[in-house]
């Protein structure tokens, strides 16, 4: 809707005369209505209502959130801290973590069962100025959401157009130590991963 229909909705003040406007206050149309109640919610309306985005102090730096996450055996939620970005020189105890499968899983504190997190973070080694996004290994083999999941990727490749960094994705964190984590550790022994 234009800005001078909006005016018009807003102040109520109807082109055609006061007398008329009395009348339609009255008795609107339905259709009256209608576009009264659109030009009430312009998108301009819906932007200023949104509370601005603070954008992290330190982009590459190493971020934490939390879940609260559900045991499949015991039903009970508890609170589970997730790394949603990991900066590899930060934080090279969590580069640690991922080699040995130790990263991102729940604990649950009833039944102690031991769970992979499936929720994407991503992995930053500065060195090599890579971001690696680790995505949910049954996305991989999930198929079909493919627009679901280019509009994701999209988001995951906007958010970073505008850094020298390159991108990459993988599906769970087994290829992630594959491919990017072979020399980013001194020599474990295969019976600790
Ligand atoms: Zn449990």
């Amino acid at each position: 809707m234009s800005q001078e229909a909006k005016q018009a909705a807003d102040q109520t003040v109807d082109p055609r005369g006061e007398a008329e406007s009395a009348r339609t206050a009255r008795g609107m149309s339905a259709g009256d209505e209608l576009l009264i109640g659109l030009s009430a919610a312009t998108p301009e309306d819906e932007d200023a209502a949104t509370p601005t985005e603070q954008p992290p102090v330190d982009v590459f730096a190493t971020q934490w959130t939390e879940f609260d996450l559900r045991c499949r055996d015991c039903q009970i939620t508890h609170y589970v801290p997730f790394c949603i970005f990991l900066n590899a020189e930060e934080s090279p105890e969590l580069v640690q973590r991922i080699t040995s499968g130790h990263f991102n899983v729940k604990r649950c504190p009833v039944c102690h069962q031991i769970e992979y997190v499936e929720h994407p973070y991503s992995y930053y080694d500065p060195a090599r100025q890579l971001i690696v996004q680790v995505r949910p290994e049954w996305e991989w083999h999930a198929g079909g959401g493919e627009e679901w999941y280019a509009a994701r990727l999209e988001d995951f490749f906007d958010k970073w157009s505008e850094y020298d960094v390159k991108i990459e994705v993988v599906f769970g964190p087994q290829p992630l130590i594959d491919r990017f984590l072979q020399d980013a550790q001194p020599a474990l022994t295969p019976d600790q991963s």
